[in-house]
């Protein structure tokens, strides 16, 4: 999968709409500091499902939201598009979050579940735990991580990690499909 165009609207300081082409090859971000390098890594993560506001940078979702300064007032929803290729096929993945609303996640247009969002990019063997993206304090955290936390992060790597969510899944259909024979028995057993 190749990452091609980032977009932002009202994304932490992307106020204004911004369009990132991303060129096949290394892509180097530059900038003084707090020109908003990170945000824009924070983007991917985001778009790509990341559910923890702690590692945006935040308190709550909604802090990803542009905040207002002295000159500008404060946005209602911010949104990330990405538009990938894999094998030769474009798809465009859109995050949106409204103050009070969450946030609503579509592919190509359509209203689809973050989990939907999750797993096209574990399949993809990248995602916003992806360690191909290495914020600030990852490399720390990789060299002290613990066995358990360490084997997450080389499936991700190897593109399994998916797996585990379908394989969850699958259990509880399993369940209760047990659950819902064992209620035919007890009937046909009524009825003898
Ligand atoms: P450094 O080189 O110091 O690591 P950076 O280029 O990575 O900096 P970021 O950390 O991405 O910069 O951006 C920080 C800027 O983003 C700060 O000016 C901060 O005020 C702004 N910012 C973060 N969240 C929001 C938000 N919700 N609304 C408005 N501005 C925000």
């Amino acid at each position: 999968m190749r990452f091609r165009r980032l977009k932002l609207t009202g994304f932490k300081s992307f106020v204004e709409p911004a369009d990132l082409r991303i060129e096949p090859g290394l892509t180097g971000i530059v900038g003084p500091n707090g020109c908003g390098k990170s945000n824009l890594l924070e983007a991917l993560r985001w778009v790509m499902g990341e559910g923890s506001p702690k590692s945006l940078r935040g308190g709550g979702m909604e802090d990803v939201i542009f905040a207002g300064t002295a000159q500008r007032p404060a946005r209602d929803f911010a949104e990330v598009s990405l538009l990938v290729e894999d094998e030769a096929e474009e798809s465009e993945v859109t995050r949106r979050i409204e103050r009070g609303a969450g946030s609503a996640y579509r592919i190509d247009g359509r209203d689809v579940r973050q989990k939907d969002v999750s797993l096209l990019f574990a399949d993809a063997a990248t995602g916003a735990h992806s360690p191909a993206l290495v914020s600030q304090g990852r490399i720390g955290a990789l060299i002290s991580a613990r066995p358990a936390e360490r084997r997450q992060m080389l499936e991700e790597a190897a593109g399994i990690a998916g797996l585990h969510v379908r394989r969850k899944d699958a259990e509880q259909k399993l369940r209760a499909t047990e659950a819902n024979l064992q209620r035919l028995d007890e009937l046909l057993g009524d009825q003898e």
